[in-house]
Order: structure tokens, then sequence, then C-alpha cells
């Protein structure tokens, strides 16, 4: 894919960058290996002030940055603003709390024969980061924060349709006084990440993204034996049993569905309701979809704007139309509009059966299934069904039946009557398919760390 700003509501090709050449990544990469030997030397409280005033710079840039994501990738741009804001958040979550996570742990002493033993917590070096444009910011920032709050560099590959907040992220942490090199963006096709992640410079990876990309990664990661941390697809169960209050679950199912105009991993793909409370649930949703206004996306009053990219709304709408070819029943939308643009109208289809593909598969755009659960023992086989693990959501007021979910639901993530979102303070990742390690948190920033045992004798 070329390296290009494309504004997906209209499909025009806006600004190209040219790819780096070997010579100038053979340059990043010296200087990110430079960066990284003074850079592990520096202090918690050095790094936590230069966190802070990228948050601050952020804060400060809200709009402009917001306007680029915007038209770089078509979310609407009060979902911009609102990432931008989770973005300095997590700036300052690991600005007070990077030290604390990673201080030493002491061990009983007497217990191992010595006068002293503990874990210790240091950098690793070099981390490569290949991320998705969906979350243009955030996905970069969630990587970003803790790996830099540690006393790692960081190497950013972004999605090639979002260069430009790409190159803004390298300029933020410039701006923001961290040392030279500290982080910076390699405009790179993905074609160039398996040289990278093979050259000894570099220490680990991390990736958001598809399978397949997952898939690559993981094998040189492999061959090379470096750590990478891997949060893939999803197609979320959304679970609603008959105690729950359904007009609200209708509207955060609504939400959650097309949220990101339905590209977000941890969106709720899949809605399994008891058939007790089926027929009710079901028209309650039918409207809050149709309600949502699809225009475009730098409008206030906008819900849902275009897919990023031309291969992502064909994906979709190939789903639908093999649903649609094997019997299912289109409650709301369905086709695309005729005029320019990666349009696609939020979707709400019935009669999902096993021989049709998204059954199986994640549809990444604004696309919800209804299916009906007899019982929760067939609500979880149904949520459990798919090779993904990534989060899940579940609908009841019956303890019992939240206890039955926590415990059997196959996901990284369990949301009792509420939507699956990520938040510093919680571990974000997936089981199965959907990837592994974990981000954010404690669990998060540990992962790029080489936890050193010392034994004192
Ligand atoms: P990709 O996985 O193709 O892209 C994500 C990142 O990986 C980009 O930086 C991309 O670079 C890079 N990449 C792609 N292929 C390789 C490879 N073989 N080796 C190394 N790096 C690679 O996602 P798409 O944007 O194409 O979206 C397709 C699907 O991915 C979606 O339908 C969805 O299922 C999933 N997805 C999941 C996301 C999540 O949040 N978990 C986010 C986005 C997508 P480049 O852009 O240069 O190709």
């Amino acid at each position: 894919m070329a390296i290009a700003t494309t504004d997906p509501r209209t499909g025009q090709v806006l600004t190209t960058f040219d790819e780096l050449t070997d010579d100038q990544l053979e340059d990043r990469l010296a200087r990110a290996a430079a960066a990284a030997d003074s850079y592990r030397l520096t202090t918690h409280e050095q790094r936590a002030g230069w966190l802070r005033s990228a948050a601050d710079i952020l804060d400060k840039r809200t709009e402009e940055v917001a306007e680029l994501m915007t038209l770089e990738m078509g979310k609407t741009k009060k979902a911009s603003v609102a990432e931008i804001g989770k973005c300095a958040a997590v700036l300052r979550y690991y600005a007070d709390n990077a030290a604390g996570f990673l201080a030493d742990e002491e061990v009983d002493a007497a217990s191992v024969n010595a006068s002293k033993a503990y874990a210790h917590y240091l950098p690793i070096g070099v981390v490569l980061a290949i991320m998705p444009w969906n979350f243009p910011l955030w996905q970069a920032m969630r990587f970003a924060a803790p790996a830099l709050a540690a006393g790692n560099v960081g190497l950013l590959k972004h999605a090639s349709n979002v260069p430009q907040t790409a190159l803004f992220m390298e300029e933020l942490f410039r701006d923001a006084g961290f040392p030279d090199d500290a982080f910076q963006t390699l405009l790179i096709g993905s074609g160039k990440v398996d040289a990278v992640l093979r050259d000894d410079r570099v220490a680990a990876a991390t990736l958001t993204g598809s399978e397949a990309a997952g898939v690559a990664v993981a094998r040189t990661a492999g061959e090379v034996l470096k750590k990478v941390v891997l949060e893939l697809g999803g197609s979320d169960p959304f679970v609603v049993m008959p105690s729950a209050d359904l007009a609200a679950a209708a509207k955060v199912a609504t939400t959650s569905r097309c949220q990101n105009n339905g590209q977000s991993c941890i969106s709720a793909k899949r809605f399994i309701v008891h058939t007790d409370v089926y027929d009710e649930f079901v028209e309650l949703f039918a409207k809050e979809m149709a309600a949502l206004v699809v225009g475009d996306p730098m409008e206030d009053g906008t819900d849902v704007g275009p897919l990023a990219n031309e291969q992502g709304r064909e994906d979709v709408e190939a789903l639908v139309k093999d649903a649609v070819d094997k019997g299912a029943t289109v409650l709301v939308g369905g086709e695309r509009p005729d005029r320019d643009g990666w349009w696609f109208p939020p979707t709400l289809v019935a009669d999902v059966t096993e021989e049709m593909d998204m059954y199986l598969e994640e549809v990444f755009g604004p696309v919800a299934q209804v299916h009906r659960a007899t019982d929760i023992e067939d609500a979880v086989r149904i949520a459990n069904v798919t090779r993904f693990g990534l989060g899940s959501n579940a609908w009841t007021n019956d303890p019992e039946e939240q206890a039955v979910f926590v415990r059997d639901l196959a996901a990284g993530q369990t949301f009792i009557n509420g939507m699956v979102a990520s938040f510093p303070a919680l571990p974000f990742g997936g089981v199965k398919a959907s990837g592994h390690g974990r981000e954010l948190a404690a669990h998060g920033i540990r992962e790029f760390t080489n936890i050193k045992t010392v034994w004192v004798g």
C-alpha cells in the first residue's frame, strides 16, 4: 500500500510520502540504538516530566490533531477529540505510576539463602511497534507511554494510510523534551518490517492489527527469538439475558458496534439474546441502529462516517452479501450508498447460520448480527464459537449468571452490564487468535522489561 493520506469521504489521495530508503532506515536504526544506550540511564522523574509535557501538548493541540486523524481515517471528529483525551490520560497515568510498577520486589532473603534478593525491572532496549490506523493515536500511545516510561526506545511503523498522524507522534515526543531519537517514526511499508525485526539492534516488537500481520510478525520474532506482544482481531460476543435492562443494553450495543465507524477490535460484533427477550431486544436494537446519523465525520451531529479504506469496505460488503445470499434477513441498512468514498451504513442482520462467513469471521464495519440462545449454556456456546477471544460483554442482573460468564467466556476481558473498553488502569489483551501479552496497567509496562533476579550473598 502506498504511504499516503487519502480522504475516506471521497477516496481522493491528498498527500503521498516516500518510503525511507535503505540508507535512511539504517541511519534511523543506528540512532535508535545509540539513544537506547543513554536513555536507559534516565530517571523515572525525568521520564515522568517528559510524559506530562507530552500530555500538555496534546491538550493544547487537540483540535488540530483531531482534524488530521479524522481526515486520514474517517472517524468522527468528536471521537478523535475523545481519543486524544485518552492519550493524554495514559501519558499522565504512566508518569504517575511507572516508578511504582517497576519498583524492586524483594523476597524473603533467608528463604533463598541470601542477605538480600529481589526482582529488578530493566528496560530491554529498542522496541518496534507495528500499529493500525483504526485508533491512530491511541493504539500507538498505548505502546509508547509505558515503553518510554520503562526506559525503552520506540520505533513506530504505523499503518500506511495514517502517515501524518505517525509523523505527529515523533514530533510530539521531541517537543515534549524526550532525548533525541527516543521515539522515531519509520515511514516504511509492511514489506520492510521483517528486516527491521531481524536487526540485532531491535529487541522486541508489538503489533496491533490483523491476524495475517500478527502471524507474519510472530513467525519472524520466533525465528530470531524476540519477545512479541500481539493484539489482533476480535468478534466479541454481547450476551443479553432476561434480567437485563433491555433498553440500556440496546443503546450500548449500538454504541459498541458502531463506534469508530464499526472498526474497533473490541466492538461487540455478535449479539446473542436469550429467546425470552429476543423479539423485544431486537426491536429496540433495530430502532437505535436506524437512528444513527451517517455523514461527514467533521460535523458535530454525525455518529458514523465512512470506512477507512476501500478494501475494508469491500470486505464488509462481501460478508453482508454472503449472508444475504445464504438466507440472512437484513433488518437495518445492508447496502452501500451510491456516492464517492467508502461508506457503509449501520446494518443489522438476523437469521445468521453457521454456513455464512460472518458467523466465524470478524466484520470490521458497522454490521451487527443477532443470534437467539435457548439458555445460558447455549449463549456461552455461541459466544465461544469463533477462534477469537478478545473482549466479551454480558448483560444480566443475576449474580450467578454473571459468575458463569466471568468463568466461561473465553476472552481476555468480560464486561458485565457495560461495553468493553480500554482503560489505562486495566490490562488489555486477548486469548486464542486475538493474540497474547497484555497492554496497559502494570502488566503492560512489564511486558518489555528484563525482569532481572538480583541475589546478594
Ligand atoms: P493490517 O494488519 O494489515 O495492518 C496493521 C499494521 O500491520 C499496519 O501497520 C500494516 O502496515 C502492518 N502489516 C500488514 N501486514 C504486515 C505484514 N505481513 N508484516 C508486517 N506488518 C504488516 O490491518 P488492515 O489495516 O489491513 O486491516 C485488515 C483487518 O485487520 C481488519 O479487517 C481487522 O480485522 C484487522 N484489524 C484489527 C485491528 C485491531 O485493532 N485489532 C486494527 C486494524 C485492523 P501497512 O499499513 O503498511 O500495510
